[in-house]
């Protein structure tokens, strides 16, 4: 192609999703959760009407947005849906990230974050985690156009609690601050309490992982009623009808059971913790996880060898080998009969035996 055409061409570098083989294996690479959705996703999803599939979706996602609010004691005003927290996180890079002074997020991060600054043409600047895997706030503190970082941090597992994340907050109120909580419903309080007291704040969230519905696409994003209008009209310039008839009426049924929704939360997270001490008895080394996943190295073992001997064995975890993270794996935590066969693997592999 010739140059000047080229020069005409919007290129990006696109972000890698993790792998999802069709066959079946012990999945442990994508976070997801090990439980099927609620047991009234199940019902209404068998008794959708196929006439509603020739009709264009609520372009409100009414129904949606209404069980959200119940939920969380909120206002409708409060809440926008979308495609997955990624197609909801896109639209606040597109409706929030206009200044032309760099956003900042951790340097050890969702790996998506710099895709969409690239995308938009966003300029970035990463600050370091220290070396525990830690944001330091205060490095939040110079000037910038905008600042997002999830917590729980992902690949990492690092929670903070709701006093560090106001303070970074409380002193970036020229500018929108994004919270990613992607995994906060496996670690403590959610900064969605703090949105009547900044108007900078923006908390996301997603069926994807708590919810059992990574493949219905869910994501939502609670703020005030101005910022959310915001992200509304960006929305409407650029698709309106994202949300499918199927995920808006099974989102609804999964997200009005609270008692499952907790009772699969904690057994992930008594799973965790079981695995955390599986883990540390085989030596390897992690920062404490609060969310579904733990990243984990090991002295005395190559993280990629690990990762492929795993992979050959048809268990899949999560491996990136970039910098400062080349010897970590990131394992999602699955259902106590699939880490008993991930830890007999570790056990054989590290010829400890029992
Ligand atoms: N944020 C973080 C930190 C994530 O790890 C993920 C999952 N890949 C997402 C957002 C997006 O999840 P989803 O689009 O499935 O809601």
């Amino acid at each position: 192609m010739n140059e000047k055409l080229l020069k005409n061409i919007r290129q990006v570098e696109p972000y890698t999703p993790g792998e999802q083989p069709q066959t079946k294996v012990i999945k442990l690479n994508t976070n997801e959760n090990p439980y099927p959705p609620a047991p009234g996703v199940r019902s209404a999803l068998a008794s959708m009407s196929i006439d509603k599939l020739r009709l264009y979706p609520d372009p409100t996602a009414d129904a949606l947005v209404s069980a959200l609010a119940e939920c969380y004691d909120l206002k409708k005003e409060n809440l926008f849906v979308g495609v997955g927290s990624d197609d909801v996180l896109a639209m606040c890079f597109l409706t929030f990230f206009n200044s032309e002074k760099p956003i900042f997020f951790p340097d050890i991060t969702y790996s998506f974050y710099d895709v969409w600054a690239n995308l938009y043409r966003i300029p970035f600047e990463c600050q370091k985690v220290d070396e525990n895997f830690r944001i330091r706030k205060e490095d939040y503190y110079k000037e910038n156009g905008g600042v997002i970082f999830p917590n729980p941090n992902a690949p990492t597992a690092v929670y903070e609690e709701l006093d560090f994340v106001e303070d970074i907050i409380s002193h970036n109120r020229d500018v929108i601050v994004i919270v990613d909580e992607a995994y906060v419903d496996f670690a403590g309080k959610s900064a969605m309490e703090l949105i009547d007291k900044y108007d900078n704040l923006i908390v996301v969230q997603t069926f994807s992982k708590s919810r059992s519905m990574a493949g219905m696409r869910i994501g939502y994003a609670i703020s005030n009623p101005t910022l959310i209008k915001y992200l509304n009209d960006a929305k409407y310039s650029f698709n309106s009808y994202t949300m499918n008839q199927t995920s808006l009426a099974l989102g609804v049924e999964a997200i009005k059971d609270k008692e499952y929704f907790e009772e699969t939360v904690h057994k992930i997270v008594e799973t965790r913790e079981w695995a955390k001490e599986e883990l540390h008895k085989l030596g390897f080394e992690f920062p404490d996880s609060k969310a579904n996943f733990i990243f984990a190295t090991h002295p005395d073992f190559d993280a990629k060898e690990l990762f492929e001997a795993l992979k050959k064995e048809g268990i899949y975890v999560r491996f990136w080998g970039s910098r400062r993270i080349e010897q970590y794996l990131r394992i999602t935590i699955g259902t106590r009969k699939e880490m008993k066969a991930l830890f007999t693997f570790l056990r054989t592999y590290m010829n400890k035996g029992e």
